[in-house]
């Protein structure tokens, strides 16, 4: 339950208060999760980034850049955004939500049914973000999401500023599998590739799969990029010592490995079919 409430006055404030606060401080961005009835999130010190400089959109030549305060609708609303980042935003099924959630909360919960972390994984997407140096002053990385990914736990005090699109051409698509579009996920999987030779390359497959967690599968990702996948409509198969597939009310062990068996069938042939095309989605 939060019982201290400061708004932050610029990216640095926000961090300091953040080190003052240690474990009990959490930025509150949109707040759906922070307020959200039975959230996991124990932090009672709530720093606002409502008046922080991190909502603006950008197109560049080949990029296009969205600050993390920026709110799921919002990224369906602007034209130049990528059509695969608006398709996970609409994950949330929910327009009263997705008015609130931003782009930001949502990243750096990494959800086990996540609506953006698959995609922007398979998009090769780059985040930038900024933590204070021992002295106090700003540092600011820009890093692959997937080292993110990976490495939660090295980043949990770190303010997100902006995620970078950058691959205009990559060939990106994403599915949800839920009982009903309002609820909760069992499986969520997103597969990106570079299509610009003709061919399947640089792939890249991720999945958050509810109660074990959103993570890469290099296995597969190795197989579709060798050209020794087969699109076949199974439970999926591969050996990641720190994954576990649970039963719980999403569904059991066994569907889950099928459901996204089949979601990486789908997601493999919507790929071959756009090679040729240019590869874009
Ligand atoms: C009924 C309901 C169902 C939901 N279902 C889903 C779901 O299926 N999938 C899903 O992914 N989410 C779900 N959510 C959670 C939530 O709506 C989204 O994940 C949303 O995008 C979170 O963004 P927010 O701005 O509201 O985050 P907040 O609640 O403001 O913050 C969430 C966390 O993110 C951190 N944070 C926020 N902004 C930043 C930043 N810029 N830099 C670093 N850390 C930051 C905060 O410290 C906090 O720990 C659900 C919420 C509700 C209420």
């Amino acid at each position: 339950m939060i019982s201290s409430f400061t708004v932050a006055t610029s990216v640095e404030h926000a961090l300091q208060l953040k080190r003052e606060a240690g474990s009990q401080g959490v930025f509150l961005a949109g707040g759906t999760e922070i307020n959200r009835l039975g959230t996991q999130l124990t932090g009672t010190i709530a720093i606002s980034l409502a008046n922080l400089p991190i909502q603006s959109k950008e197109k560049g030549k080949n990029a296009v850049t969205i600050g993390t305060m920026g709110t799921l609708q919002m990224i369906i609303d602007t034209g130049f955004v990528p059509d695969y980042m608006k398709v996970a935003c609409r994950f949330c099924a929910s327009r009263t939500r997705r008015n609130m959630a931003t782009v930001g909360g949502n990243l750096a919960l990494q959800r086990d049914d996540s609506y953006l972390m698959p995609t922007v994984v398979a998009a090769k997407a780059r985040l930038i973000l900024a933590t204070l140096g021992p002295d106090g002053s700003i540092v600011e990385e820009n890093i692959p999401i997937r080292e993110y990914l990976a490495f939660k736990d090295h980043f949990s005090d770190s303010l997100l500023l902006a995620i970078v699109l950058n691959k205009p051409t990559r060939f990106v698509s994403s599915k949800r599998i839920a009982l009903t579009e309002q609820s909760m996920a069992s499986v969520t999987v997103a597969l990106g590739s570079d299509l610009s030779s003709k061919e399947i390359h640089d792939v890249r497959l991720c999945t958050a799969v509810k109660g074990s967690g959103v993570f890469r599968i290099p296995e597969i990702e190795e197989t579709i990029a060798n050209g020794t996948y087969e699109p076949v409509d199974e439970p999926v198969v591969f050996s990641l010592p720190a994954v576990e597939f649970v039963d719980d009310f999403t569904g059991s062990a066994t569907y889950k490995r099928y459901i996204l068996g089949t979601a990486i069938a789908d997601l493999f042939r919507e790929c071959r079919a756009a090679l040729g095309k240019g590869g874009q989605t």
